[in-house]
């Protein structure tokens, strides 16, 4: 998967590849569907949602530029999956999922996998985490209108966000970042996430 999906479609921070390297996507993967944890697209895990494509999961987490200062925000938990990736580059992370089912499974997984700078809530992730922000990094995964405002709010000055950002069935991943208080955003590639439902989000 590393080289296949990654390396040979540019992905070259050590870091980010060393982080997939020590993660076992198999583990995040729901039951009879196991078989297809390393293939190159999305795989379901319940609620009607995904685990992403490898492949995006690395660019998202490529263009966010972790350092290991990083306390990061993840908007849509899911799998735990990126969650892990990320708490292998950061300090912190913290996570929020709006399905009670999926943080509960997610959770449990990465406590025993021995994660202990992953805190996840369950909640309306537009509304991002007040109490303990502000966050060097955001990442949302999964697709919003609009970036939603609490989120510009609690990135901290030259902070950087990643979004899939556009229309219900087609956006664009955005990279954001804040500098004296202005947005300057990137647009990336083109893509397609299941939708980010909440206050800031799509109406459900
Ligand atoms: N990052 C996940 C992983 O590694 O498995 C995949 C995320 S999946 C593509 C998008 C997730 O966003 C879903 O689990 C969905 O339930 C969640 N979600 C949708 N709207 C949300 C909201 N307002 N707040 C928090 N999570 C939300």
């Amino acid at each position: 998967m590393v080289e296949q999906q990654l390396i040979s479609r540019g992905i070259k921070n050590r870091r980010v590849i060393d982080a997939f390297l020590k993660v076992e996507r198999h583990r995040f993967i729901p039951g009879g569907l196991k078989i297809s944890a390393y293939a190159d697209h999305p795989v379901s895990i319940g609620e009607g949602q995904t685990i992403s494509q490898p492949y995006i999961v690395a660019l998202m987490t490529e263009y966010l530029d972790v350092s290991e200062s990083d306390r990061v925000l993840e908007i849509g938990t899911g799998s735990g999956y990126q969650a892990a990736i990320l708490a292998e580059m950061s300090k912190q992370v913290y996570s929020i999922e709006k399905f009670l089912s999926l943080a509960k499974r997610a959770e449990a997984l990465l406590q025993e996998l021995g994660y202990c700078n992953i805190r996840i809530k369950v909640g309306d992730g537009t509304l991002g985490w007040q109490e303990e922000s502000p966050f060097s990094r955001i990442i949302i995964t999964a697709a919003t209108p609009a970036i939603p405002p609490p989120l510009v709010e609690q990135l901290s000055e030259g902070g950087k966000m990643i979004l899939p950002q556009g229309e219900r069935f087609s956006q664009v991943l955005t990279l954001v970042e804040k500098q004296n208080g202005e947005l300057k955003s990137e647009l990336i590639c083109g893509c397609v996430f299941v939708p980010l439902i909440g206050e800031y989000g799509y109406k459900g």
